[in-house]
């Protein structure tokens, strides 16, 4: 039988920090079929892009060689640019030419400029390995922190503000724990699209009588399942949840003891939102204030509590404020530390919790540990034998704007896409155009790679042996299904090609050795061994013993900051960056699709994928549609300060009036060309989730 396989391998989704484990059923080199695998995040349960979404290694445009740009050929995209036939605008190269080019252009600029001209971005979709290797040449070999990659865009905000408040960026709690909790906050997240099977796990504790309370400006699939769906004004997060703080104290709703053994600064909090009364905020909120207090009343009074969010909450210049709010509320109510409470934002990329670990953040070394601490830096620089900068590096935005300003001249860019995942396009697009010399890494000549003068072929997740770490903070082990197609190397083999020409010793011989090498370095990885991973697929961290189970729920009895204890931090509303105005009177909210992951990169080059969702789409309420007198699947342009796209309208039901929402990962409509780039202050993430917009038909 031609479709029985001869080989299963286990690995992990390469989509979503859900992290599915599979099981690849594979006949000849090639993938036949993927099957969910019995991990503890998936229970055998895969969406539509872990079970359908495995060929796009596998098409017609996947690169298999390295690529020079063509002596002459301009930087930026070209319209008539064909991804499937880039040797129009690259030549095909040895890997000897290609690395030797890459690192020489590299090698050139430090000597001439300095350390600080250099940048790179890392990858939230390799593995830990990958990302600890890319942040080490950055630093050892670049001489800089300037380090970065898609957390930036993502959950920086919540991580800012977990380690204010809390001293630990990962959550307090798996998603599992949901099946223990009387009542669940989702707010600022859509999990039955992004998070489609952390989605089952809430249905099913729905099902078994958790309350679910969903509090977002859109409706959701889940909002079938909840007790309560609260829609509240897009950008007015704070007021919402100050008002429920103010519900809290002025109930005398909150756990005394709790707040007594295990935190710092209610008294300050106490007073901070004593005006902020539901009948004050409702006006900006937009909830009624009955309802402002039942859902204070429901969540406090409960046994066990949880709180999800999303980018919702992260992705605006107040997403670090919004953060801190919702941690205010787990505090002051008791609700971490146990079974069935706890604090979990839900993590986008399938390793962006563990790139982020591993260190691929400008201001801290791996582990969060603040690169500026003397005591930390001296550790790290006898591990790597090689001295290391005290000053914190560029994040992602700012990396755009150095270069525009000229003091960042060269990067090296792996498997990230900001061609299309930054905000202000147009902007962003330019720096990349502007780089003397760009290094992209990737498996297809991206928007991003066709800004390169070096292209170098990666390997994709089926490809290659690596750790990731989900978003419930479960180190599991990738497995090589298939093998590399031409001469497509894995990562770690390229990044340690460049490390070398810049005068690094490496010699990692196996992924397994560089693991080795993070657990030197991550005390977060005590008692987590590869060989154990081989053996036990996943592993929570933090795990006491070589053979316990790792935590599921952490912060029982102390919190990781000097004192033991969390701090409340108060917070005052804030409105957004560019509120919406007569001449641009609609909120444009941007995220992604069930069937497309982020840049579209690969879900856009994975057939079922594309044939389920093939075109650009911007959604809109009923109301709106009959507004601008245009039916679904006909086009409308979308304006905002920065720019204008057109594509197809979407009628939902889910939108309210005043809103559009764009999926960033259409590169024929790109979101981003509109988006707002202004940041939030502490966390450094543009705000995605509000741009003024004007709506027209086109
Ligand atoms: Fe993959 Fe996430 Fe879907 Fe699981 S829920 S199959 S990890 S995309």
């Amino acid at each position: 039988d031609s479709a029985v396989a001869d080989r299963r391998v286990d690995s992990v989704c390469p989509y979503c920090g859900v992290g599915c484990q599979l099981t690849y059923h594979v006949k000849d080199d090639g993938i036949l079929f993927v099957e969910g695998k019995n991990g503890p995040a998936n229970q055998e349960r895969l969406c539509v892009k872990g079970r359908f979404g495995f060929d796009y290694p596998n098409h017609a445009a996947r690169l298999t060689t390295p690529l020079i740009r063509r002596d002459g050929v301009a930087k930026g995209l070209d319209p008539d640019f064909d991804p499937a036939q880039p040797l129009t605008h690259f030549r095909e190269a040895s890997w000897e030419e290609a690395l030797d080019l890459a690192a020489q252009g590299l090698v050139d600029l430090k000597a001439a400029q300095g350390p600080e001209t250099l940048a790179g971005f890392g990858s939230a979709k390799c593995s830990n390995e990958e990302a600890w290797l890319f942040q080490k040449l950055v630093r050892t070999g670049f001489g800089s922190n300037n380090v970065d990659h898609c957390t930036r865009l993502c959950h920086a905000s919540s991580v800012a503000a977990l380690m204010e408040c809390i001293g630990s960026g990962a959550v307090t709690a798996s998603f599992m724990q949901a099946a223990n909790a009387d009542v669940v906050i989702l707010t600022g997240c859509n999990p039955a699209v992004n998070h489609p099977v952390a989605a089952t796990f809430f249905k099913q504790a729905a099902k078994r009588g958790t309350k679910f309370i969903v509090l977002d400006p859109r409706g959701q699939a889940l909002d079938a399942y909840a007790h309560l769906s609260v829609r509240f004004t897009p950008g007015a997060d704070v007021s919402l949840f100050n008002a429920l703080l103010n519900v809290i104290v002025s109930e005398g709703l909150y756990d005394e003891d709790y707040i007594a053994e295990h935190t710092e600064g209610f008294e300050a909090l106490k007073a901070h939102v004593a005006e902020m009364t539901p009948e004050s905020m409702a006006p900006a909120c937009g909830v009624d204030p009955a309802t402002i207090r039942e859902v204070a009343r429901l969540y406090a009074t409960a046994e066990r509590a949880m709180i999800f969010w999303g980018m919702g909450i992260s992705q605006h210049v107040h997403g670090t404020d919004n953060a801190r709010c919702l941690i205010s509320l787990a505090l002051a109510c008791g609700h971490t530390g146990r079974p069935g409470t706890g604090l979990h934002p839900l993590r986008g990329q399938n390793n962006v919790q563990g790139a982020s670990d591993a260190g691929l953040i400008p201001m801290v070394l791996p582990d969060y540990q603040p690169v500026g601490d003397a005591q930390l830096r001296a550790a790290f620089e006898e591990l790597w034998n090689a001295p290391l900068d005290e000053q914190p590096g560029l994040t992602v935005v700012e990396i755009v704007h150095a270069i525009h300003d000229g003091t960042i001249r060269g990067m090296y860019i792996q498997g990230e896409n900001p061609a299309m995942s930054d905000p202000d396009l147009d902007h962003a697009r330019a720096a990349l155009a502007k780089l003397e010399h760009l290094v992209v890494q990737d498996l297809f000549v991206t928007e991003t790679a066709q800004f390169a003068d070096v292209i170098l072929p990666a390997s994709s997740w089926s490809e290659k042996e690596g750790t990731v770490t989900n978003t419930n903070r479960q180190v599991q082990l990738g497995r090589a299904a298939v093998s590399l197609p031409g001469e497509a190397k894995p990562d770690w083999w390229i990044i340690q090609e460049i490390a070398r020409r810049f005068g690094l010793d490496w010699r990692y011989a196996h992924p397994r050795e560089v693991f080795a090498e993070m657990k030197r370095g991550m005390p977060s990885l005590d008692h987590i061994t590869w060989e154990r991973l081989e053996r036990e697929h996943s592993v929570s961290y933090p795990c006491p013993a070589d053979d316990a189970p790792g935590a599921d729920v952490v912060f029982s009895d102390a919190f990781p900051t000097a004192s033991g204890k969390a701090r409340f931090s108060p917070t005052l509303p804030l409105p957004p960056d560019e509120p919406i105005d007569a001449d641009y009177p609609v909120v444009l909210t941007t995220g992604r699709q069930l069937e497309h992951w982020h840049t579209g990169s690969m879900t856009r080059r994975a057939r079922v994928l594309d044939d389920l969702e093939p075109a650009a789409v911007a959604s809109l309420a009923p109301a709106e549609a009959r507004h601008l007198d245009v039916a679904p699947g006909e086009p409308i342009t979308i304006t905002t300060r920065r720019g204008s796209i057109t594509l197809a309208a979407r009628v939902d039901p889910a939108m309210p009036e005043g809103m559009v929402f764009v999926p960033f990962c259409y590169a024929e409509a790109a979101a981003n060309v509109l988006t707002n780039p202004a940041l939030d202050p502490f966390g450094k993430i543009p705000e995605f989730k509000y741009a003024a917009a004007r709506l027209s038909r086109a």
